[in-house]
C-alpha cells in the first residue's frame, strides 16, 4: 500500500495548514472548527455513518461496537446532559475511569459543548486525582462506582467547585450532587447542535507525566484537530478501512490524542481494550482484531522483547502493517528487534504534552535510522540551538547538540499552563519554544534524543546524556534495561552511574557488573561509560511508564523523594 506521504522532503517545502483546514469541514455555515464535529458529525453525516468507529474489547474479551452514528447520538446525549446541568463553555469536565466506552463519549459530548475534558489515570490514588480536580476547578466528574468508593468520596469535601459527580453504572442517584449517568442520558435528547466554536476555543486539558516535577496543566484549543488530522493521515498512514489500535491510556494525551481524537477524525476504527498489558492478550488482539497500524510505547516493547514468544509464528500478524512508538526514546536494539519479529517498519516519533501531537516523526516512506525519531512533521519547524535568557541562537553544524526547540504556528501548540502563566512565558524566546529536552540533527536531516535537558550529566568536562549510555548498556545480552543518571563527585563534576535490570536467567554478581562496565567502556569510551553500577529488579517509572531518573537521584544521593511519592505512586 502507497504510504499518504510520499516523498516527506517535498511536502515539508510546500505544505501549509490551510490546506488541512480545507480537507475538513468546519461548522456548517461557517461557524468555527469543533473537534466533536470533525471526529464525529462529519462521519455520521456521511458516508462513514455505519462504519465501526470505537470496537471495545471488554476484560472477559466480549466486544461491545460503536458506530459513527451510534456514537453522534450518545455524544449528543451527553452534550445535553451537560446543559441540562447547567455547564457553561470553558468549564472543566474531569472522567475517571478504565477504558470504558463512557469515557469515549464524555470526551467528545463534553467538546460538542465546548466545555474543557481533561481524562484522569484511573489507577490514581486520591491525592493526584485532588491535586488535578482542584487545580483544573473541576466542575463535572464522571467515574465508576467503584472508583468513587474508593478514591473519589474521601476527597469529596475539599472540592468546594465540583458541583456533580455522575457514575457510569449506577441507576439511581445517590444524592443531589452524586447522580447516576444512565439516568440522565436515558433522559437526553440525541439531538445536539454544536455551537459556533472559533478555532481558539479550549478544549482539552492535559496534565504532563510528572517525570521531571510536578505534573503540569497543559491547556488545548479545538484548532488541534488540524494536527491531528494531519498525523494520523501523514505519520500514522490512516488508509479507509484501518483498524488501528492505540494502546496509550486516555489518562495521557496519547491516549486522548491518538486513542480518541486522531484515528475518528480520519475515519477509522479504533480498538479500545479495557485491559491492563499481558502479551498473550496483546500478541492475539492484533490477530483478532486484525490491526493494521499499532501505536504504542518503548516500555511495553521492551516487556515484549523480554519475553520468549515468537509472535510471527504463533500468531496471524499480516494485517499490521505499521507500528509506532513514543514516549521515550526507543533505542536502536529494540527497533531493530521490532522489524525482526513484526516483519513491519517500526516508526519511532516525538512530542510532548504541549505539542499536543506528533512533531518529529519517521515516516512511512522514508528510510528508518534505527534510534532517531525522524524528521518534522510537515508544518512543524523543528531546530536545535543554544538558548540564553534573552534568545536562542540557532546550530546549524551537523551532529551538534543543543536545545530542541519548535517554531509556533503550529495548530496544537498549549496556549497555556494552568494557573502558571510564568512558567509558560519561560518556555518561549520570541516565537521559539523551548522543549526542555536536548536534541541533535544530522547532516540528512534526522532528529536524535539526546536527553532532557535537567538529565543531563557533566562529568570530567564532558556532556553526557543518559539516553546515549543507556542505550549502550541495553546492547548488552544480559541487559533488559537500564537508567542513567550523574551522581556529584568532587573530581569529576558529576561521576555516570547506571541502573540496570537484567535479562531473565542472569545472576547479579560482580563479574556480571564488571563485564558491563567493560563493555561500556570499550563501546563508548572511559570519560563516557559507568563509573558505577547497581543492579535492581525494577526501575522507578511513572504511571504512564516512564523511567524516573530524578527519582533514582534522589534514592542515591539520600534526598527527600519529594512529592513524587503521593503523586505518581499514590
Ligand atoms: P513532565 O513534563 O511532567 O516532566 P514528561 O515530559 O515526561 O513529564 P510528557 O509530555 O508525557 O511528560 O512527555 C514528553 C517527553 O517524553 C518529551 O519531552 C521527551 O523527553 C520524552 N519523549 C517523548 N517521545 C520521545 C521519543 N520518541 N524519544 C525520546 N524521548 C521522547
Ligand atoms: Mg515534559
Amino acid at each position: 500500500m502507497m504510504p499518504n506521504l510520499q516523498d516527506h522532503d517535498t511536502f515539508y517545502r510546500t505544505f501549509n495548514w490551510q490546506k488541512e483546514r480545507d480537507k475538513l469541514a468546519g461548522l456548517p455555515n461557517g461557524k468555527g472548527l469543533n473537534i466533536a464535529f470533525e471526529a464525529v458529525e462529519r462521519h455520521a453525516g456521511g458516508p462513514l455513518n455505519d462504519t465501526v468507529a470505537l470496537r471495545w474489547l471488554r476484560k472477559d474479551k466480549s466486544v461491545e461496537e460503536v458506530t459513527y452514528s451510534d456514537l453522534q447520538k450518545r455524544t449528543s446525549q451527553f452534550a445535553n446532559v451537560l446543559e441540562h446541568l447547567g455547564v457553561a463553555k470553558g468549564n472543566t469536565v474531569f472522567s475517571f475511569a478504565g477504558r470504558i466506552p463512557e469515557l469515549y463519549i464524555v470526551a467528545l459530548g463534553t467538546l460538542k459543548k465546548t466545555a474543557v475534558f481533561c481524562p484522569l489515570f484511573s489507577v490514581f490514588g486520591p491525592e493526584p486525582v485532588w491535586q488535578r480536580l482542584s487545580r483544573g476547578n473541576a466542575k463535572v466528574l464522571v467515574t465508576t462506582t467503584a472508583l468513587f468508593n474508593k478514591t473519589v468520596q474521601q476527597i469529596l469535601d475539599r472540592l468546594p467547585s465540583l458541583q456533580y459527580i455522575l457514575l457510569t453504572d449506577t441507576e439511581t442517584n445517590l444524592s443531589e450532587r452524586v447522580l447516576s449517568l444512565p439516568g440522565l442520558m436515558k433522559n437526553a435528547s440525541d439531538q445536539f447542535t454544536i455551537p459556533p466554536t472559533d478555532p481558539e476555543t479550549p478544549a482539552l486539558l492535559h496534565f504532563t507525566s510528572g517525570t521531571t516535577g510536578m505534573p503540569k496543566g497543559a491547556l488545548h484549543v479545538h484548532q488541534a484537530i488540524l494536527t491531528h488530522y494531519a498525523t494520523g493521515k501523514y505519520v500514522l498512514d490512516f488508509h479507509p478501512g484501518d483498524i488501528f489500535w492505540c494502546t496509550a491510556d486516555p489518562g495521557w494525551v496519547t491516549g486522548t490524542s491518538y486513542g480518541i481524537i486522531a484515528p475518528l477524525v480520519n475515519g477509522v476504527t479504533n480498538i479500545v481494550d479495557e485491559e491492563e498489558f499481558d502479551a498473550a492478550r496483546w500478541y492475539s488482539i492484533l490477530e483478532k482484531q486484525k490491526v493494521n497500524v499499532w501505536y504504542t510505547a518503548p516500555t511495553a516493547i521492551r516487556r515484549l522483547m523480554r519475553m520468549d514468544i515468537r509472535p510471527r509464528e504463533q500468531y496471524d500478524l499480516k494485517n499490521l502493517r505499521l507500528m509506532l512508538s513514543v514516549g521515550e526514546p526507543l533505542h536502536a536494539d529494540a527497533v531493530v528487534w521490532c522489524q525482526k519479529t513484526f516483519e513491519v517498519p517500526v516508526l519511532d516519533n516525538w512530542w510532548q504534552t504541549e505539542t499536543g501531537g506528533i512533531m518529529i516523526a519517521n515516516f512511512a516512506s522514508l528510510p528508518v535510522k534505527p534510534g532517531s525519531m525522524g524528521k518534522p512533521l510537515p508544518g512543524v519547524e523543528a531546530t536545535i540551538a543554544e538558548v540564553s535568557e534573552t534568545g536562542i541562537q540557532i546550530i546549524t553544524e551537523a551532529g551538534k547538540q543543543g536545545n530542541l526547540v519548535l517554531k509556533k504556528g503550529f495548530p496544537s501548540m498549549f496556549r497555556a499552563y494552568l494557573n502558571d502563566e510564568e512558567r509558560y512565558n519561560k518556555c518561549f524566546r520570541g516565537d521559539w519554544y523551548i522543549t526542555g529536552d536536548l536534541a541533535k540533527k544530522d547532516a540528512d536531516g534526522y532528529f536524535w534524543f539526546v536527553g532532557r535537558a535537567d538529565d543531563i550529566i557533566k562529568t570530567s568536562g564532558h556532556m553526557v546524556g543518559p539516553f546515549e549510555v543507556e542505550s549502550t548498556l541495553t546492547q548488552h545480552p544480559a541487559v533488559a534495561e537500564a537508567a542513567v543518571i550523574g551522581k556529584p563527585d568532587p573530581n569529576i563534576g558529576e561521576l555516570v552511574k547506571a541502573f540496570v535490570v537484567l535479562k531473565n536467567g542472569n545472576a547479579a554478581n560482580d563479574d556480571l557488573k564488571l563485564d558491563i562496565i567493560a563493555f561500556a567502556r570499550k563501546k563508548m569510551g572511559p570519560a563516557v561509560a559507568p563509573k558505577e553500577l547497581s543492579f535492581v529488579e525494577n526501575l522507578p517509572k511513572t504511571k504512564s511508564g516512564k523511567i524516573l531518573r530524578r527519582l533514582l537521584k534522589a534514592r542515591e544521593l539520600g534526598l527527600p523523594e519529594g512529592d513524587l511519592s503521593t503523586l505518581e505512586q499514590g
